[in-house]
């Protein structure tokens, strides 16, 4: 395994991997790696024949008040668990190698990045989408894997890939949970154990959501008051949405849902951790 600081490095690396006809993948990360993202990496592996991981906190897309400056960063195990995981590649530039002094051109979705999270940290999408568009421009890939756990992400990264005809495979990725049910996340480093318990409640109202919908219930206020009540018993827990949308296009759904089609999301504070989880209806 190797690993690259330089953007024309990796360009060239990729276009002389390209001209071989070797497949290339790509896993986007912000690193602190856990086995949610290793589960991308094996998706990749299975789908072409050089995998590139890219490790980058990227600062255009938090908030002035967000967690840039305390975000976990640990590129040595990050190594090691991409060693161990089969990555040939991990592309770990710094910010002034993404951002020189003087960028000033961005990527914006104007539509599925509105709602939800775009509602809440009104400038992240277009810190997500220009990073993710610099990433399939120095990167080059065929593939690129992102999880289902960051649904609207998936859902506006498709759109740009769509929009400015990358033409890169975009693979989803299912959630992975720990045994207990909390959606593995670099942010649960910040949760201390009775947080961490009380973090639970996402993914249980979600579960309850399910299981209504697997009952026949398909209205979506019902299903909305039903997760809402159980996080509202959870006195660290403050909601920030708990929506219904379309899981391609983020709009809310209105009236009834269509199994399949749906997606249940939600964001909410534990204390002063920011939690966010999602579930297909
Ligand atoms: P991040 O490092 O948080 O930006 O995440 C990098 C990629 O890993 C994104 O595509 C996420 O959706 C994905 N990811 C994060 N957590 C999980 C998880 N628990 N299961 C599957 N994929 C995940």
């Amino acid at each position: 395994m190797q690993t690259i600081t330089s953007i024309s490095e990796m360009q060239s690396l990729t276009e002389r991997l390209r001209t071989q006809g070797q497949r290339v993948g790509l896993v986007p990360t912000m690193g602190a790696l856990h086995e949610g993202h290793l589960s991308l990496v094996k998706i990749a592996r299975k789908n072409v024949d050089v995998v590139v991981v890219s490790v980058f906190v990227n600062p255009t897309q938090f908030g002035p008040s967000e967690d840039f400056t305390k975000y976990p960063r640990v590129l040595e195990a990050d190594l090691a668990a991409c060693e161990t995981a089969g990555v040939d590649y991990v592309f770990a530039p710094d910010a002034e190698e993404v951002y020189p002094k003087g960028y000033s051109t961005y990527v914006v979705e104007e539509h599925i990045a509105k709602p939800l999270e775009g509602a809440s940290r009104p400038a992240h999408f277009r810190g997500v989408t220009t990073v993710v568009a610099k990433l399939f421009n120095i990167v080059r890939p065929h593939c690129a894997v992102f999880g289902q756990k960051d649904a609207q992400q998936v859902a506006v990264i498709t759109k740009m890939n769509a929009d400015l005809n990358f033409g890169v495979e975009i693979i989803i990725a299912p959630t992975l949970r720990e045994s207990d049910g909390l959606a593995m996340s670099s942010r649960n480093r910040y949760l201390t154990n009775t947080q961490r318990v009380e973090a639970l409640v996402l993914n249980q109202a979600l579960r309850k959501a399910v299981e209504m919908v697997t009952s026949g219930e398909r209205r979506v206020d019902r299903l909305i008051a039903e997760a809402t009540h159980l996080i509202g018993q959870h006195r660290r827990v403050r909601i920030i949405y708990v929506s219904i949308v379309d899981r391609l296009t983020m709009e809310a759904v209105k009236g009834e849902i269509t199994p399949g089609k749906a997606v249940m999301a939600i964001a909410a504070w534990v204390d002063e951790v920011r939690l966010i989880d999602n579930e297909i209806l």
